[in-house]
């Protein structure tokens, strides 16, 4: 019989029962862990069916809480694309740390307010020793490291425009666009993540003002080609204020040249922002972290911990030496907040948002019991899987199209190179519930994208996924 109270009193119930839901909880998971890889790694959604299932929660009858929880993981075992599947070669979702878990865990349970650092000094001073360690990593000073913990990639990338354009033209922030004496414009490569769109949407230099830069051999943004694009730009008048490059994007995990870009921003005098949410994890494998090489010359640079870190959504970060810039950008004085105490930053005045989740315990659990060598080891090991895998599908006659370090396998039929072809192949691989791939375009060009992302991934997947494409294709 379950005792767990209903209503109010469920907010904070019992410890038995509190405990009860616990062990319920720790059970669901551990059945979870066991039985994922069994299944399919997604399966078709019922609609209508799936909705009725959600709306038969009305909210007038309370329910128990071991039927609700137990009925809300029906719902997701069944209606969700398991990124914690180890033949899930999607998209950059990983399957989480189980330190990472806990530290969610923890997070909403003591539920630090870390707008102000003087309501959270401990979780502050976490993240921001976190932010440190992973701005080292990349190549900045660690005493002169500042950013923030931000909901994701695009956020981060957001935090740098306003920065870029706070520091081009310090007018902008008083009077807005209305007082520069142009338009603004960011340069970033086709191949980019067009969350630059949205950005310059919502920034209001417009979306005409991202510049997408056709990529050069190898689907990487050349310097040279942006140099000419800048210049006639200039001499129309428009006002060029930012190159992002990319370090690993979406669609082929390609690494645009850091240090040609740098020099031209230097040469330009552009700001650099490096975007690299997914690729930037590879700074802590030593072997990886020449990959990045030049990334230190950024101005910002966005990296991404619930991608290639492998901690559950969201936790993304804007990394720059520029305090005073970050500062400049969101500065703002209220009666109502506590405030500040000498030698510390509030979060609220140094970035986006304000009431501020403690985002950065499950990247620090993880990292405190893996080690940065435990890491290292795992994003090694995803590379080498991504070898196997190019090695399996060349060797049964598909097409390597990308080119990279990282872990992102862009294939082609060499028979047929149709859009439409590749989107039966993925739809033919993912019905199958064996495993989770895309169809992607590059340049134009249609390939089958699989991204080694998770660390349950074995060698086994790899050829399993092998099997499923080679399958799809007779
Ligand atoms: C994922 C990604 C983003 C967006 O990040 P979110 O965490 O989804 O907000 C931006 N840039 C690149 C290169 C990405 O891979």
């Amino acid at each position: 019989m379950d005792d767990f109270p209903s209503g109010r009193a469920s907010f904070d119930p019992p410890p038995e029962a509190a405990e009860r839901v616990w062990r319920q909880v720790v059970d669901l998971l551990r059945d979870e862990r066991e039985r994922t890889a069994g299944r399919d790694v997604s399966a078709p959604v019922d609609v209508d069916g799936l909705r009725a299932a959600v709306g038969a929660y009305d909210f007038a009858r309370p329910v128990a809480a071991r039927e609700a929880v137990d009925g809300v993981a029906e719902l997701l075992r069944a209606a969700t694309v398991h990124t914690t599947h180890p033949r899930y070669f999607g998209l950059f979702n990983p399957a989480p740390t189980l330190m990472g878990v806990v530290g969610e865990t923890l997070a909403a349970a003591f539920n630090p307010q870390l707008a102000a650092w003087s309501h959270a000094p401990a979780a502050a001073e976490i993240e921001a020793h976190l932010l440190r360690f992973l701005g080292g990593r990349l190549g900045h000073p660690p005493e002169r490291v500042a950013g923030s913990f931000t909901s994701g990639g695009a956020e981060a990338n957001l935090t740098a425009v306003l920065l870029a354009l706070t520091r081009t033209w310090p007018e902008y922030g008083e009077k807005g666009l209305r007082a520069l004496p142009g338009r603004p414009l960011l340069y970033a490569s086709a191949e980019s993540h067009l969350a630059w769109l949205k950005i310059a949407h919502a920034t209001g230099i417009g979306r005409e003002a991202v510049r997408l830069v056709r990529a050069g051999p190898g689907l990487r943004m050349e310097a040279a080609r942006l140099a000419e694009l800048v210049a006639a730009d200039r001499a129309r008048g428009d006002l060029p204020f930012l190159v992002v490059a990319t370090a690993g994007t979406t669609g082929a995990g390609v690494i645009d040249p850091l240090h040609d870009l740098a020099g031209l921003c230097q040469d330009h005098g552009l700001r650099l922002h490096v975007d690299a949410a997914y690729g930037g994890a590879a700074a802590l494998s030593d072997r990886l972290r020449p990959v990045l090489d030049g990334i230190e010359r950024a101005d910002s640079i966005t990296l991404d911990a619930h991608k290639w870190l492998s901690v559950p959504m969201g936790a993304g970060a804007l990394l720059t030496t520029d305090a005073e810039g970050l500062a400049e950008t969101f500065r703002v004085t209220t009666s109502y907040m506590p405030d500040e105490i000498q030698g510390t930053v509030d979060p609220y005045t140094s970035s986006q948002q304000w009431s501020r989740r403690f985002m950065g315990l499950k990247l620090f659990l993880s990292l405190a019991v893996a080690g940065r060598a435990g890491y290292a080891e795992q994003l090694e090991r995803d590379a080498g899987l991504a070898d196997a895998l190019r090695e399996g599908l060349a060797a049964t006659g598909w097409k390597i199209v990308n080119d990279t370090p990282l872990p992102v396998v862009c294939f082609a039929d060499p028979g047929d190179g149709t859009w439409e072809r590749h989107e039966a192949l993925a739809r033919a691989v993912v019905e199958s519930g064996r495993a989770w791939i895309s169809p992607v375009r590059l340049d134009g060009r249609a390939a089958l994208r699989a991204c080694v992302i998770s660390h349950r991934t074995a060698l086994a997947d790899v050829e399993d996924l092998v099997d499923a494409v080679n399958k799809a294709r007779t």
